[in-house]
């Protein structure tokens, strides 16, 4: 194990005091969006000073550099610097260690102190879901080494709400058990990827029960880690009766933007200063769109400068009726056009956008699409009494509205999810060694 060089004590207590000394800003704070520049502006040069402190930063940064001249962050930097290349203190004072998987090879690695954690949820509970203590939180994304289940799971423990950890990915937590706790508990809040609140609806009509009967108690899903459009956002609250609120953001950030009261998705700008870098020309700016560039003001174990995300923004300053004072952001995701023209973009949410907005009475959930010669080749979930209507439905809305030729074949409910998948119920069984005699003992130790 490679284990990092520990910084002298004179930068230990500095460390130590960075947050006591500089506490984090909080909204009402400022009042105009050139106040918020400011204040932005005081804080990077503290962050560029702090970041010095890891292996990376001290050798890329040179004192006194000017922020405007210093290079971006890539992935494949933070990759390389796997494990200890980002960490700005000694180990002892990480309070958690996680990792995101990343597509391909080395993970990428994270750390946060106990005020990294204390920063991150004071940002992620100003969300419209305004968590309370009378809420019984679902937390429904995986605690195995990324942030997400540990970011909601903070919140709530911090709002007095009530913490279901469900996590996900586990034969534990079969589709019957979401809704059996769902309905049991009274769950009030879900965090969860954006598509999930669908496969719960899906296995709730397989099972013959309805979604709104089901989450009687809910109030509201909170979704991250997949960008959702409108229409999406729609047909999980008409299938529910219950609004969706989206937050954004990544395992080496956390939190980078949440929904206001008026459902607009606002940076936390007073916490991380956001640029915009256009890689075809390397401009970066601090507004428009391109890939999103992210410098943390005030990540005590981690700091990263212009770290780039990689994902597709738009970024701009514009007053919102909910009263607070940071611009507005909307996620595009990854430039993932399939059509090899850029005159057409065609992605998920693209295709997303035109599915549900198709008639709620098809219960059209799950899609999958390919492009070949040319053409958007579909398949599509649907009720088999309208599935004929359905299929023509979709084709001609896919030409018109994403100006391509499209073929769409409708299945029926469970050609695509199966059934078996929804409702199959896995218990986790310990292994084994000694078998009673009352036990089978052709069950022992059994991990297949
Ligand atoms: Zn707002």
């Amino acid at each position: 194990m490679i284990v990092p060089k520990l910084p002298s004590t004179t930068k230990e207590s500095k460390v130590n005091h960075f947050m006591t000394l500089n506490p984090w800003p909080r909204i009402g704070d400022w009042s105009t969006f050139e106040a918020l520049a400011k204040l932005q502006n005081e804080a990077v040069g503290r962050t560029v000073s702090v970041a010095r402190q890891s292996p990376f930063y001290e050798q890329r940064l040179s004192a006194g550099v000017k922020f405007s001249d210093i290079p971006l962050t890539s992935k494949e930097d933070l990759r390389n610097g796997y494990p200890y290349a980002f960490l700005a203190i000694p180990r002892h004072e990480v309070a958690t260690y996680h990792e995101s998987s990343g597509t391909t090879g080395q993970p990428i690695a994270s750390f946060q102190t106990e005020a990294d954690w204390r920063e991150c949820v004071d940002r992620f509970t100003r969300g419209a879901a305004r968590l309370n203590r009378d809420d019984w939180v679902l937390v429904k994304t995986p605690y195995s080494m990324a942030t997400t289940a540990h970011q909601m799971h903070n919140a709530a423990l911090m709002c007095g709400a009530t913490i279901v950890p469900a996590d996900n990915r586990t034969s534990m937590m079969s589709y019957p058990r979401v809704l059996h706790l769902l309905s049991s508990l009274g769950i009030s809040v879900t965090w969860s990827l954006p598509s999930e609140p669908l496969f719960w609806a899906a296995a709730a009509w397989a099972r013959g029960l309805e979604p709104t009967d089901v989450g009687k108690s809910l109030r509201a899903f909170v979704v991250a880690g997949e960008p959702i459009g409108p229409a999406k956002r729609k047909r999980i609250s008409e299938i529910w009766g219950a609004p969706v609120v989206e937050d954004y953001g990544s395992t080496e950030t956390t939190s980078l933007a949440g929904e206001c009261c008026e459902g607009v998705l606002h940076p936390w700008a007073d916490r991380f200063l956001m640029e915009i870098y256009d890689p075809l020309t390397g401009t970066i700016a601090r507004h428009g769109r391109g890939q999103l560039l992210v410098t943390t003001l005030y990540r005590e174990a981690m700091p990263l400068i212009r770290y780039n995300l990689e994902d597709i923004v738009e970024l701009w300053d514009e007053p919102c009726s909910c009263g607070w004072v940071l611009p507005k952001i909307r996620v595009l995701g990854r430039p993932s056009s399939l059509t090899g023209n850029t005159a057409i973009e065609l992605n998920q949410s693209s295709i997303d956008e035109v599915v549900y907005r198709l008639p709620m009475e098809f219960r059209a959930l799950f899609w999958r699409g390919v492009m070949a010669d040319n053409r958007l080749r579909l398949e599509i979930e649907a009720e088999p009494a309208v599935m004929q209507e359905c299929g023509r439905h979709l084709r001609q809305e896919l030409e018109k509205n994403l100006g391509i030729p499209a073929e769409v074949l409708a299945v029926p409910h469970g050609a695509l999810v199966s059934r078996e998948f929804l409702l199959r119920e896995t218990p986790f069984v310990k292994p084994r060694f000694l078998c009673s005699s009352l036990d089978e003992w052709e069950q022992g130790l059994i991990c297949q």
